[in-house]
């Protein structure tokens, strides 16, 4: 395996194929999730859907091909996404009257079935959830991070009032920081985007950001206030109180299989994927040791513990292959299995087995009667313990002292030097395109968002020096 601290972006592609969770496919840009690739996004789903359940949001689904007028009646957003959307031209020999494009996301097709489901104000909110896939030609792509054709959720609401769906907006940004920090255990910055970087057809976007372990940014989720752009572009109005016709104000919100990606860049070491318990396919793994072969009663203790654990819920795993200790070990580290019991001869006869979280160093003998018991603590007790590793590195990678546009060079020159990451820097802005395209053309950083609460205000631009608008993060990004 390539060196972590060497070649993070290597070390993350030989990570994510040797553990199996993706493949290459024959399609540029496109990956094969293999199962257990899939099964991180199947627990990433069930959670986000207890959200939806609470908030008495529906799920639906709506068709993948979406008629090239429907993209051409909202100006900003067509011009947004035309580079980057696949086309489906003609069938067998016939050309299509109309060509279809595949969905990069789905504003156009949901705001036109909207337009004929909202009438009245009894009519709102109205909210609903799509899981998918789109297709988003990149032209740079990494698997999960950035892919041609990626899953995801897509949230689309419409709302009576500004305030209405301003709040539905934030209300599903703090799910975000939720669903990263308490689920994943990857800790996000939450804030605004800046106009440049605003979603397609957006009036506000809002995203969270998540710093991986080389300090490089991943937009790990956003959330679109569209004011009533999309409604005018597909007549969603509704008769209000008043008898008045007037529009709707919508929003949709988005977090996809990126996330994954941002998992494993975030907890992953040399050995390979760490994962928090929440989502990882093997949460324990058992495995006999030493002359096991000759001592029946080692596969039988074992085949009890196994029993005990699927019974009380765990996704348990037993390896009682022929393949050496070591192996074993190295196999299952990669695949990032939270807790290895190990059991021998001798801890049959001393009545306890051998125990090892993936996250911690050494290896600690457990009871045989306090097993069940140190598996339940165990597992609640990792995702807080990699949040918190995480939230601490994160900080040591943040910095507030730099002012101008010299000083970032400089910094990122020292880190380089250093052989630490150059992070997330915290600058002023005076709000203009022309200081982001500066940041970007000297040093690859891009803005990241304007955080709600600065942990520093910034008084001055960090190019121009005129008076700062914003206080705003910066980092280089996946
Ligand atoms: P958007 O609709 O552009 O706001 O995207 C919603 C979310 O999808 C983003 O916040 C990203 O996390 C994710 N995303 C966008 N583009 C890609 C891509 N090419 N591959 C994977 N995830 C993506």
């Amino acid at each position: 395996m390539a060196e972590q601290t060497n070649d993070f972006t290597e070390w993350y592609l030989q990570t994510v194929q040797q553990s199996e969770l993706m493949a290459y496919s024959a399609v540029r840009g496109s990956i094969i999730f293999r199962p257990d690739g899939y099964e991180l996004w199947e627990h990433i789903q069930e959670e986000f859907n207890k959200f939806l359940k609470k908030e008495g949001i529906r799920n639906a689904y709506f068709p993948m091909l979406i008629p090239q007028n429907f993209f051409m009646k909202e100006a900003d957003h067509v011009e947004g996404f035309a580079p980057e959307i696949p086309w489906v031209t003609e069938v067998g020999d016939e050309k299509l009257e109309e060509p279809l494009g595949l969905r990069p996301t789905s504003e156009t097709t949901i705001g036109n079935a909207f337009s004929d489901w909202i009438n009245s104000y009894r009519d709102l909110p109205y909210e609903i959830n799509q899981w998918a896939n789109v297709f988003r030609w990149e032209k740079k792509t990494l698997p999960f991070l950035r892919t041609s054709e990626f899953l995801w959720q897509e949230g689309h609401t419409a709302h009576a009032s500004k305030e209405e769906a301003h709040k539905r907006t934030m209300n599903v940004l703090d799910e975000y920081v939720r669903l990263c920090e308490e689920f994943l255990a990857i800790p996000v910055y939450k804030g605004q985007k800046t106009d440049s970087e605003r979603f397609a057809g957006a009036v506000d976007t809002y995203s969270v950001e998540a710093m991986m372990q080389d300090g490089k940014a991943v937009q790990a989720g956003t959330s679109h206030y569209m004011g009533t752009n999309f409604a005018e572009a597909f007549d969603i109005t509704y008769l209000n109180k008043e008898n008045q016709h007037v529009y709707a104000h919508t929003t949709s919100w988005g977090a996809s299989t990126r996330l994954i990606g941002a998992l494993i860049m975030t907890h992953g070491d040399q050995n390979g994927l760490v994962l928090p318990p929440t989502v990882a396919p093997y949460q324990v793994v058992l495995m006999p040791v030493g002359p096991w072969k000759k001592n029946p009663s080692v596969m039988e203790k074992l085949d009890e513990i196994f029993s005990d654990l699927k019974e009380a819920g765990y996704r348990v795993r037993m390896d009682d292959s022929d393949n050496t200790p070591g192996y074993k070990f190295n196999e299952w580290e990669l695949k990032g299995a939270c807790i290895r019991i190990e059991c021998g001869p001798r801890d049959i006869e001393n009545g306890h087995v051998m125990v090892k979280s993936r996250d911690v160093a050494d290896k600690q003998k457990v009871p045989f009667e306090q097993i069940n018991h140190f598996v339940a603590e165990e597992l609640a007790a990792m995702t807080p313990r990699l949040l918190e590793k995480a939230k601490k590195r994160i900080k040591e990678n943040e910095y507030y002292n730099v002012d101008t546009l010299e000083e970032l060079k400089i910094h990122i020159d020292n880190c380089q030097k250093e052989g630490k990451p150059a992070g997330f820097v915290l600058v002023g802005w005076d709000g203009t395109e022309e200081t982001e395209e500066a940041i970007k053309e000297a040093t690859g950083f891009t803005t990241r968002n304007i955080p709600f609460e600065a942990p520093v205000k910034k008084e001055k631009d960090i190019v121009s020096g005129k008076p700062a608008k914003h206080t705003v993060w910066i980092a280089r990004a996946y």
